[in-house]
């Protein structure tokens, strides 16, 4: 392979966006993807109503909008199928390597090149590594007495079963966050009786969703000048809003937080007219602390009759049942685990090893720290989408993935450009960056001590997830390859 090829390893939204992105600007690439599909998250969440909670507009790419979507927020199912769209539109195939987990990658010094390795034993040499592994791949199952005993399915929310049947049966959904809000609407139509086993509530505004109907695509072909004007006003005014307006429950400005918490408050009170159902309903800690929740029908499902939310926390399991700690038990044929994923430790499943056999395990041992989540200081020529400190609770991560795949490929550039075989960032400018957006954290909701732990951060507080500002600051930070902050190898 020549000097001009990049592994990229996942093929989710990603990983795709690499691979678009390196095409276009001329490099050969190879993308590893562990299942025999892409699409990443939406190709492994297969939950009943599983469905993005960021609206089209924003979710799907800046530069490849897509008539796939029925509806204003994105159903999981279609976002795969724009995945695979990508695949066809971008001619992406004959470089995907399905069913093919990279095991590790090995920066050789000498050579300077990275060898990576995948399960099947084969290795492929490239000048760069594009890690595109996702933040939220590893299911976090609960650590509860008895777990194992349980007779009937117990389904973590990234690892669904679509052939269980939950008609006419008695379902447990534990946990309350993104996904347990999405299925548990469709899983009490038809079940028997669901319980929501909820350790702490949520706040949770209403999703302004609009079908987009078969009619609405055919007139858009009519005159797709008008039709793009049109949605990139939309996608503007989208945008404008959750930069400007959302980003104000995170901020820390009382008066963002406060407009917030009664913006889901009163939606609550709306919804729910019984007082002790209200309070159980009500969080302790502030407003986007944890992920805001968007959904509608939610709080409608926790009226029905067939439905109960239970705050008794789990004692144990039985083979049929839930048993509670005051002692009662809960006859149960199906259990839905929405217990979330193992995030903050960032233990990723290839073995990086980087200039002098330094590996990305021993470096993140503590904590895992990067220059703009994207670039680590002694692993030259390795890049990171959706690397630490880069996920949001206000916009799209798309859009951040999309500024980060600029600078890459800027990056990239400035090897052309000087001749230079690798880039890595200096240790003073990783440090700087970090210390600085701590601090920057510190004035965000999350650094606010009300807030206790969350997949955000790690069990000392320590913020690993999320980025500090809007995605138009972090737009202009990583704008330009700053040769400042760089280190160049020849
Ligand atoms: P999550 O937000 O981490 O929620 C996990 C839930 O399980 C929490 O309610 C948690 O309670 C509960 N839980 C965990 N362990 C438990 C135990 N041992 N006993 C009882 N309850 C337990 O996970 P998630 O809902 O899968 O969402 C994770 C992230 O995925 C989201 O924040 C979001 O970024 C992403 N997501 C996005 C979408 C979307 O629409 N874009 C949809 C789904 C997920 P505590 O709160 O008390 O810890």
């Amino acid at each position: 392979m020549g000097n001009k090829h990049v592994v990229v390893i996942g093929g989710g939204l990603g990983g795709l966006l690499a691979a678009i992105k390196l095409k276009e600007a001329g490099y050969t690439f190879t993308l590893l993807e562990k299942n025999q599909s892409v699409g990443g998250t939406w190709h492994e969440n297969k939950y009943p109503g599983c469905s993005c909670d960021v609206p089209v507009a924003l979710y799907e790419y800046s530069f490849a909008q897509s008539m796939v979507w029925s509806k204003g927020y994105p159903i999981a199912d279609e976002v795969e199928a724009y995945a695979n769209e990508l695949v066809e539109r971008y001619q992406l195939a004959p470089s995907i390597r399905l069913g093919e987990a990279a095991q590790s990658a090995v920066w050789s010094d000498n050579k300077k090149v990275w060898d990576v390795t995948t399960v099947s034993v084969d290795t492929i040499e490239a000048m760069a590594v594009i890690s595109a592994l996702g933040q939220l791949n590893r299911p976090k199952y609960p650590s509860i007495d008895g777990l194992e005993t349980f007779e009937g399915p117990a389904m973590h929310t990234a690892r669904w079963d679509r052939s269980v049947d939950w008609s006419g049966k008695k379902v447990g959904v534990i946990g309350t966050g993104a996904s347990a809000v999405q299925l548990v609407p469709p899983m009490a139509e038809t079940a028997e009786h669901l319980t929501v086993y909820q350790r702490s509530p949520n706040y949770i505004v209403p999703r302004p969703d609009q079908p987009i109907t078969p009619e609405d695509k055919a007139l858009a072909v009519t005159d797709l000048e008008s039709a793009m004007l049109i949605y990139n006003l939309n996608r503007q005014l989208i945008y404008e809003n959750a930069e400007r307006m959302s980003w104000k429950a995170f901020a820390w400005t009382p008066e963002g937080r406060a407009a917030f918490t009664a913006r889901a408050t009163n939606f609550l009170n709306e919804k729910i007219s019984d007082p002790e159902l209200r309070a159980a309903l009500t969080p302790d800690y502030p407003i986007g602390c944890r992920r805001i929740l968007i959904c509608d029908d939610y709080y409608d499902t926790l009226n029905r009759d067939n439905v109960s939310l239970e705050t008794t926390h789990i004692a144990r399991i039985h083979p049929n049942a839930v048993e509670l700690t005051d002692g009662r038990m809960v006859e149960t044929d199906i259990l839905a685990l929405a217990t979330g994923f193992e995030t903050s430790d960032w233990n990723i499943s290839v073995e990086i090893s980087g200039a002098g056999g330094r590996t990305l395990k021993d470096d993140w041992a503590d904590v895992a720290r990067a220059y703009y989540g994207i670039t680590v200081s002694g692993f030259p020529n390795f890049f990171m989408l959706y690397g630490p400190n880069t996920n949001l609770g206000h916009n799209s991560i798309t859009s951040m993935m999309e500024a980060q795949m600029c600078h890459i490929i800027s990056a990239l550039e400035v090897l052309d450009e000087t001749g230079a075989s690798a880039l890595a960032p200096t240790r003073a400018a990783q440090d700087t960056f970090n210390e600085q957006l701590q601090a920057d954290l510190q004035k965000t909701v999350w650094g606010d001590e009300a807030c206790g732990g969350s997949w955000y951060k790690t069990d000392d507080g320590f913020i690993t997830q999320n980025w500090s500002d809007t995605v138009g600051a972090y737009r202009d930070a990583v704008a330009d390859v700053r040769r400042e902050d760089y280190e160049l190898i020849s």
